[in-house]
């Protein structure tokens, strides 16, 4: 097995990186040198790919020259990281607003074009460059390799998987990408207890070196084992765990089926932002490629870094994204923010966390099987080019409203989407009631959140 692994991390990962032409593995080199850097030299580094980015949208974007013109910030003359909070914050409805003018008109052009997760039932589409595609994977990679997972190592995905069929082309693509890579998936929304039985007999004849899952998932998963007193005839399974916020119970009932707990956290738009190392003590930032503030808005307009221990708005800068630069961005979650110090594990990389990110409610089928509320999110990527809001409410009997808000008022939902909608309802919440709402808005809890999904059932 250890040879297996060996040869996929050195010869068959370096060889399919080389043939399309990606630097990932010198970059992953360089990523897993940088990361024993001191606080300092990281900083340093931070200020320099700043520069580098500044300088770019001053020059070739029209929508940041001109905040960094109001905030007399000129390129060259960054001196530390914290000039940055000259800029004011970034918001997805000032993104919104900009139109075009938040795209970069010179090369690194778009390579990649995504929405925004459904997490909070209100998304957009953005792009980025093959540059920071690249740091998405090198990122990645290297938090999974935290949790003892190189490229290479059995990994079983108890995740989601995309609500329409892909085409035979894709899934042809993406069923080799998985085997080279040694990927096994497994659904995870449905999780009737067939559905977990046919789970653990995957866990079983794969024998994954790792378990990647939703916290939630993972850990209803843990529970029907324990419950139904299977026997665990695997070792420690390390779980890394993304998507969603881990609470405690789950961690711990995860450890206790599976093995240690590593919890991601990230965002679409920029994808991994931090990572929990072997101490398990806070998320360490990828600082390479991101800036993680923790801020606190106060009343007056005015915004102040939160201080260590102080809960506060995560705001992220992508050092990478050239070509729709997210710069300052509010991504909608909180954290705690951390003391300045080295890890345990030798690290330096700026550690915040707990992180207050997204939950999404579990959703009950006809016959009371629990199902995952994120597969709503995966319908929500399928009607981004229609809808801009979705939230999903199952009422005390089950049956569930679907409420969209679309991109154009006073139209219908097209009989091509109506069909997805069902198709998503057959296959996850069969013997539920559903309906769909056209509305103008879904507004903001108390909290200023706005959720995904609500079950009113106990
Ligand atoms: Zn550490």
């Amino acid at each position: 097995m250890r040879l297996r692994r060996r040869l996929v991390r050195n010869l068959v990962f370096p060889a399919i990186e080389a043939a399309q032409r990606r630097p990932t593995l010198e970059m992953l080199r360089e990523a897993d040198r940088t990361q024993w850097w001191s606080h300092d030299a990281l900083l340093g580094l931070q200020v320099r790919e700043l520069d580098r980015l500044l300088t770019h949208c001053w020059n070739h974007n029209r929508f940041h020259r001109e905040r960094l013109e109001a905030a007399g910030l000129e390129p060259g003359r960054l001196r530390a990281v914290e000039d940055l909070a000259r800029l004011p914050l970034l918001t997805k409805d000032d993104l919104r607003a900009a139109g075009a003018a938040i795209r970069s008109t010179a090369p690194p052009l778009g390579a990649v074009k995504k929405a925004t997760s459904g997490s909070t039932g209100d998304a957009f589409t953005f792009e980025y460059n093959a540059e920071s595609r690249h740091w998405r994977d090198v990122t990645r990679i290297r938090a999974y390799e935290w949790a003892g997972c190189p490229v290479g190592a059995r990994s079983l995905h108890y995740w989601g998987q995309r609500v329409v069929t892909s085409t035979w082309k894709q899934r042809w693509k993406s069923t080799i990408d998985h085997a080279i890579r040694r990927e096994h998936y497994v659904d995870s929304m449905a999780r009737g207890d067939d559905d977990l039985a046919r789970a653990v007999d995957t866990i079983r004849h794969v024998a994954p070196d790792v378990i990647v899952t939703f916290p939630q998932s993972g850990a209803d998963l843990a529970r029907f084992i324990v419950r139904k007193g299977i026997g665990r005839d695997w070792g420690r399974i390390p779980v890394i765990c993304g998507g969603e916020r881990v609470f405690a119970p789950d961690r711990a009932v995860l450890d206790e089926v599976f093995g240690p707990v590593f919890e991601t956290y990230g965002g679409r738009e920029t994808m991994l932002i931090g990572a929990e190392c072997e101490a398990h003590d806070g998320l360490h930032v990828a600082m390479e490629n991101i800036i993680a503030e923790i801020v606190v808005r106060l009343p007056d307009g005015r915004v102040r870094p939160a201080a260590p221990g102080e809960a506060g708005e995560v705001v992220v800068t992508d050092l990478h994204n050239f070509f729709m630069p997210f710069i300052r961005y509010l991504n909608g979650d909180r954290a705690v923010q951390r003391e300045v110090e080295r890890c345990s594990c030798g690290r330096s990389l700026h550690r915040i966390g707990p992180v207050d990110g997204r939950v999404a409610e579990t959703l009950r089928d006809g016959r009371g099987n629990r199902v995952g509320g994120l597969v709503f999110e995966f319908l929500f990527r399928e009607m981004i080019d229609v809808a801009r809001q979705i939230q999903v409410v199952q009422a005390r009997d089950t049956s569930v409203i679907l409420k969209l808000v679309l991109n154009e008022k006073g139209t219908e939902l097209s009989p091509p989407k109506q069909a997805i909608v069902q198709s998503v309802f057959d296959r996850y919440l069969p013997g539920v009631s559903f309906r769909i709402q056209i509305v103008d808005d879904i507004p903001l809890t108390a909290g200023g959140k706005r959720h995904l999904v609500k079950s009113e059932m106990v």
